[in-house]
């Protein structure tokens, strides 16, 4: 089941409480990925509201998504979501913090999306790498960050998340096993691919 006038009405309503759910043109191109890797297991980190763990349900032929979200009220929220817009079967929430959720997880993915606290990126990618398939896909939202992670001038606020996210980048383009594209879509998306 899926219903999609529920899917637009969470849409809408994320975008007006300034939820940051994946922009249209980044989800275009995560279209693009899925119809290419058709990927049979997806892991999400930062699953707020469940937008674009729907996204991967929606896009995707038949992929299991496994997504965790550490904040109480938007996993609840993401349930109820499921509820009412369907793909209950094949997404899997997780409540939690995904540093210590991770090295939990029991199965290997096609498909790791990293989309929350910018200053854990590499931690992330560092777990991540434990669970993706040979010739998996790593992709990352957010990594250019409004423009910050390629200006000089940072105001502090944003500094500790500038410089964590430069520090993902770097071990991204530089590890010989990956290959990285970076692309100045939407708030920046990094897709690397591992060959382990
Ligand atoms: N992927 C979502 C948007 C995620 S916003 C979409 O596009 O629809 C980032 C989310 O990551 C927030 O809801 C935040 O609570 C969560 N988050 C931040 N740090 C986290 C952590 N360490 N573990 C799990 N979730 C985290
Ligand atoms: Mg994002």
């Amino acid at each position: 089941m899926f219903n999609e006038e529920e899917f637009n009405k969470l849409k809408e309503n994320a975008l007006k409480r300034h939820i940051p759910i994946i922009m249209d043109d980044t989800l275009e191109k995560i279209k693009e990925v899925l119809k290419k890797e058709n990927p049979n297991r997806i892991l999400e980190i930062g699953t707020a509201v469940g937008y674009s763990a729907l996204c991967f349900a929606r896009y995707s032929e038949n992929a299991i998504i496994d997504t965790i979200e550490i904040d109480e009220e938007r996993y609840n929220e993401a349930i109820q979501n499921l509820e009412k817009i369907g793909f209950k079967d094949r997404i899997n929430l997780i409540l939690g913090n995904a540093v210590d959720i991770i090295p939990t997880l029991k199965n290997k993915y096609d498909i790791i999306f990293i989309d929350a606290a910018k200053s854990k990126y590499s931690i992330f990618l560092e777990e991540a790498l434990k669970l993706i398939n040979n010739n998996g896909l790593i992709l990352a939202d957010n990594v250019l960050y409004k423009g910050y992670v390629m200006s000089d001038y940072n105001k502090h606020k944003q500094r500790t998340a500038v410089r964590h996210l430069r520090e993902y980048i770097k071990e991204i383009t530089e590890n010989e096993k990956m290959e990285t594209e970076i692309l100045d879509i939407g708030d920046g998306l990094a897709i690397t691919r591992v060959k382990l």
